[in-house]
């Protein structure tokens, strides 16, 4: 079912896609278990603790900017004193000079690296670094920060709660949705698909996943799971089919301008073997009608470039296709 505006058709967002209202002020707040609450506008998704006389603070994206504070003064009037970063990304770390100078920043290592060479005053370097596990224990409240490799971004890390089962990792799972465009934007797809498998291996019953409409819950990220291996397996199809597509490309845009010739080929593949894993998915996943076809095509550049056991297809120059094992 599509309704239609002008020209677009814009798929039925399905019901599992829906998350709680945001009220008028912009932000929603709520307390998801013994203190850990989580902030919204219904795009970006944040995070605090408040702990004995203090509160840590997880993110604090832009689209919210300072509200994540007025969210934190609606539940307690303890000061923040520290602050844990999921990864660099400026939309989700973008504001947190909102927060005390003196409030301790954390972060993985690679996190600390990538913004000391981004040098922005808004996102300042953490204090306090970890390579594969933190321990942070805070006025009676523990949070483990885990990072098991580079995934959306080198040093995006799990922060989990083993009293409450929550557990935070950012820009990976997309409770309801398809992952956001070429794959979250992942830096490495390799480590996103191993990260369904990470997240699961914790004891959580709900997710802070830093977007869109709801809190996720194991069922979000095995669904996610599922349909990031049929994007896999499309992909995979789209390799083998290239050939076809190379053929199509000649006959039609030529060879003479070397990245329509490209784009024509591997679209038209991505196209093809998209085709039914968006079939599959349609009502069930929102967006995937509208981001199928960029998976697979993202995918497909993957399997090709960062998996030493395919095979190497070379289209160009396009005379033949050759197989290179
Ligand atoms: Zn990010």
């Amino acid at each position: 079912m599509t309704q239609k505006v002008p020209g677009i058709e814009i798929p039925t967002v399905p019901q599992n896609a829906m998350g709680p209202k945001v009220p008028p002020c912009g932000y929603l707040v709520e307390e998801i278990a013994d203190g850990v609450h989580w902030v919204t506008d219904g795009g970006y998704q944040c995070a605090f603790v408040v702990c004995d006389d203090e509160v840590v603070a997880i993110d604090a994206p832009p689209s919210l900017g300072t509200l994540v504070m007025r969210a934190i003064r609606d539940v307690t009037s303890k000061p923040v004193t520290h602050v844990v970063y999921t990864h660099s990304h400026g939309d989700h770390i973008g504001t947190v000079h909102q927060f005390p100078d003196d409030a301790v920043r954390v972060a993985q290592r690679e996190t600390h690296a990538i913004l000391r060479e981004c040098n922005d005053p808004l996102r300042r370097v953490p204090d306090v670094t970890f390579k594969d596990f933190h321990r942070l224990e805070v006025g009676g409240q523990v949070l483990e920060l885990h990072y098991r490799g580079s995934n959306h971004a080198p040093g995006n890390s799990f922060v989990h709660l083993p009293r409450q089962k929550v557990l935070m990792l950012v820009d990976v799972i997309y409770p309801g949705w398809v992952p956001f465009t070429n794959i979250a934007q992942s830096k490495n797809i390799p480590g996103f698909m191993a990260h369904h498998d990470h997240a699961l291996s914790f004891d959580f019953d709900t997710m802070i996943t830093g977007h869109l409409t709801r809190l996720g819950t194991r069922q979000d990220v095995e669904i996610q799971r599922e349909y990031m291996h049929d994007i896999r397996s499309a992909a995979q199809h789209a390799l083998e089919i290239t050939s076809q597509k190379r053929d199509l490309a000649r006959s039609t845009v030529g060879t003479d301008h070397v990245y329509v010739y490209f784009k024509t080929m591997y679209e038209a593949a991505a196209a093809e073997a998209a085709r039914p894993v968006i079939e599959k998915w349609s009502g069930r996943l929102g967006g995937v009608e509208t981001l199928g076809v960029n998976h697979t095509l993202t995918m497909y550049h993957s399997l090709r470039l960062d998996e030493n056991a395919q095979p190497q297809v070379v289209f160009f120059p396009p005379t033949d296709g050759v197989t290179v094992r």
